[in-house]
């Protein structure tokens, strides 16, 4: 019986919208991307600082937590920690309550979206408006952000104006801009009226204890700077030292995310509003929350925590844009997300068949601006399954007698002369469903070494 993921993966393959949407942003955004860091110039170098920073701040993150909480609080923020989802939510709930705040608004956020944060209040009665468009647009048409930084990228314009058109009780225009209008005029509408705000954070700088928040549209510094209360809810991972450090990563951010040179927002939190500022909480809360991240560090996996959620893995990868965000079932899709999944676990299922769903062709780790070698951490995982007996023992055994063929040339020689003599139709059986959507093509009938051989006679 075909798992829940393969099931996502054939809903997927049979969609074809979702195969033209997902491919015509993702080829646009890494496209955009190659450009921006051609015109940055020494691109290797700056994700070398890049990664030498990520790599030491996860190394000694419980020195720059500790700092950050520190400078966080004498600001007259306060700092919550929070194990699990349960907690950080739990801890939401105790702040909005002591608030007296039912009205909230959210910017994009991914950690929010792992804890399930808005089922999650509005479980218990609070007003959740998501204010990105893309997430706005998701939240209105029930449904799951699909890529880390285009949301809706699965989405058509058709689809967007139903949901709209819906929420507005009347036909809107087949117009973008209509659309957005309408949705601002409506998001106003929720600022306005929030009791509270929740964010994310990009980064925190530990030396400052500032949140750090990137948008194009804005939102993440309306919902900061006008409720009375403003949470963050940050994964523990997402510190940078000092404000030098956080310069480089915001060099390569938006570049490896959408191509752009800088975000058109960037905005710093730093605690509640002072007397002599006109806007700014009465509360600032900054949530870190651990959610299986600490488990991580000290082992082969630590590298997954390097993570700036730019989404560039997911642009480049040749299996992501078949398929979309939404068949890989988690939070996180392509390939950080099959690194991810399997570690940071959720939703009840078992994410181990997630390493499998790759070519290993190494686009990602190319992607990458601070150079996480994904492929080797799905390898990892594969391993890791392997060794745990959860791999089907036909494939182990292949895979055995693979590995004999390739440490001994006869025992190669053999086999591919035996191959060559089995009908095709029997192979493309034995192969089954690798071969249901590719052709499998001939063996040619001179292998490739006695080819090189005969080359190798010729030029002497
Ligand atoms: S793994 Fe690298 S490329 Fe993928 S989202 Fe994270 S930082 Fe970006």
């Amino acid at each position: 019986m075909p798992s829940a993921f393969q099931r996502r993966v054939e809903r997927a393959l049979a969609d074809d919208f979702l195969r033209m949407a997902v491919p015509q942003g993702t080829f646009r955004d890494d496209d955009a991307r190659r450009r921006a860091w051609a015109e940055l110039g020494a691109a290797v170098r700056w994700r070398e600082r890049a990664r030498r920073i990520r790599e030491h701040t996860v190394r000694h993150l419980d020195r720059y937590l500790a700092l950050a909480a520190e400078r966080i609080e004498a600001q007259g923020g306060r700092v919550h920690w929070a194990a699990d989802a349960a907690e950080a939510a739990a801890a939401v709930t105790a702040i909005l309550r002591a608030a007296g705040a039912r009205r909230i608004v959210k910017s994009k956020s991914m950690v929010t979206e792992e804890i399930r944060l808005n089922e999650r209040l509005e479980a218990e009665g609070f007003e959740v408006v998501e204010t990105d468009l893309g997430e706005y647009i998701l939240q209105v048409a029930g449904d799951r952000p699909s890529h880390i930084i285009a949301p809706a990228m699965h989405m058509t314009r058709r689809q967007v104006r139903a949901e709209l058109s819906r929420v507005a009780g009347r036909e809107l225009p087949d117009d973008a801009a209509a659309l957005v209008a309408f949705a601002r005029e409506r998001l106003r509408e929720a600022f306005l009226a929030a009791d509270a705000g929740i964010t994310g954070a990009n980064f925190v700088v530990a030396e400052a204890g500032a949140v750090v928040l990137v948008s194009n549209e804005g939102n993440g510094r309306m919902v900061a700077s006008l409720p009375r209360v403003h949470i963050a809810i940050v994964g523990m991972e997402r510190l940078v030292p000092r404000w030098e450090d956080l310069g480089v990563l915001l060099e390569l951010l938006a570049r490896s995310a959408t191509g752009q040179k800088m975000s058109v927002y960037t905005t710093f939190a730093g605690g509640v509003r002072r007397p002599d500022e006109i806007d700014g909480p009465e509360e600032f809360h900054v949530i870190f929350l651990d959610n299986g991240r600490s488990r991580l560090l000290g082992t082969d996996f630590q590298e997954a925590l390097h993570c700036i959620r730019c989404g560039a893995c997911q642009n480049a990868c040749p299996v992501y844009r078949r398929i979309g965000g939404h068949a890989y079932g988690g939070v996180y899709g392509g390939p950080i997300g099959a690194v991810l999944m399997p570690l940071l676990g959720g939703d009840g299922e078992d994410w181990g068949e997630l390493p499998w769903a790759s070519s290993l062709c190494g686009a990602c780790h190319e992607a990458c601006p601070v150079l996480i070698p994904l492929p080797e951490l799905l390898l990892r995982h594969r391993r890791d399954e392997v060794e745990a007996g959860r791999v089907h023992a036909a494939q182990r055994w292949a895979m055995r007698l693979w590995g004999i063929a390739c440490a001994h040339p006869a025992a190669y020689r053999l086999a591919a002369r035996l191959a060559r003599l089995l009908p095709r139709s029997l192979v493309s059986a034995a192969l089954g469903a690798w071969t249901a959507g590719r052709d499998l093509l001939p063996l040619s009938a001179r292998p490739f070494h006695a080819r090189w051989a005969a080359m190798r006679t010729a030029r002497r």
